[in-house]
């Protein structure tokens, strides 16, 4: 069949995005077909601004309209309590049922030396620095990165990073992993939200 050029446009597109095959791509093209017109226009004008107004709050490095995100500018939020974790996707992840308390610190990634990921290529010098300016009113760090082999390596290699770094400055600070209700070789992200408020309560120091 032979597509018009704006829709063929629109379905490669959905194509290249995670989870989508041809099919569903097709699917969807068609599906926006029947949409009104102004709710394609109010969603375009949405997608084309995505990152003009989008950037990283300076502290955490959650996505933010602002130098500071909304977490971090929230003062019922426990600034003791630093989580970190890889993604944004992890942080909603926590965000969802609102068990935590704390606050996050976004990697943006993981360390993994066979896609040539290293801990500088991730935002791991950006939390040690941010915890030389923190230390004193930090009283846990969660390593919440995933629990597979990437996950369990960042987590070790930030914990031995804090040692190194700090020495015996953090001696009042407790550092944690989640606790294994997760699956392991698992991904947060997917992990429903009654499974991470278990392994959050059962948190093990680390
Ligand atoms: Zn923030």
């Amino acid at each position: 069949m032979n597509i018009p050029k704006d829709l063929q446009k629109t379905i490669d597109f959905f194509e290249k995005l995670p989870g989508i095959g041809p099919k569903t791509a097709k699917r969807l093209g068609f599906y926006l077909l029947r949409m009104p017109q102004q709710e394609l226009e109010e969603i375009s004008k949405h997608i084309s601004q995505l990152k003009i107004n989008l950037m990283y709050c300076k502290r955490c490095f959650h996505l933010s309209e602002t130098e500071l995100c909304s977490i971090c500018q929230d003062t019922q939020r426990d600034n003791s309590v630093v989580a970190v974790v890889e993604d944004v996707l992890d942080l909603l992840s926590f965000e969802t049922g609102h068990h935590y308390q704390g606050v996050y610190h976004v990697l943006h990634g993981r360390i993994d030396p066979l896609n040539y990921i290293g801990p500088d290529d991730i935002y791991i010098p950006q939390f040690i620095h941010r915890i030389k300016k923190e230390k004193n009113k930090i009283q846990e760090i969660i390593l919440a990165t995933n629990p597979n082999t990437e996950g369990e390596a960042t987590a070790m290699y930030i914990k031995k990073q804090l040692t190194d770094t700090f020495d015996g400055e953090l001696n009042h600070v407790k550092i944690t992993r989640l606790a294994y209700g997760l699956p392991i070789g698992g991904d947060l992200e997917y992990a429903d939200y009654m499974t991470l408020k278990r392994s959050l309560e059962g948190r093990k120091d680390f």
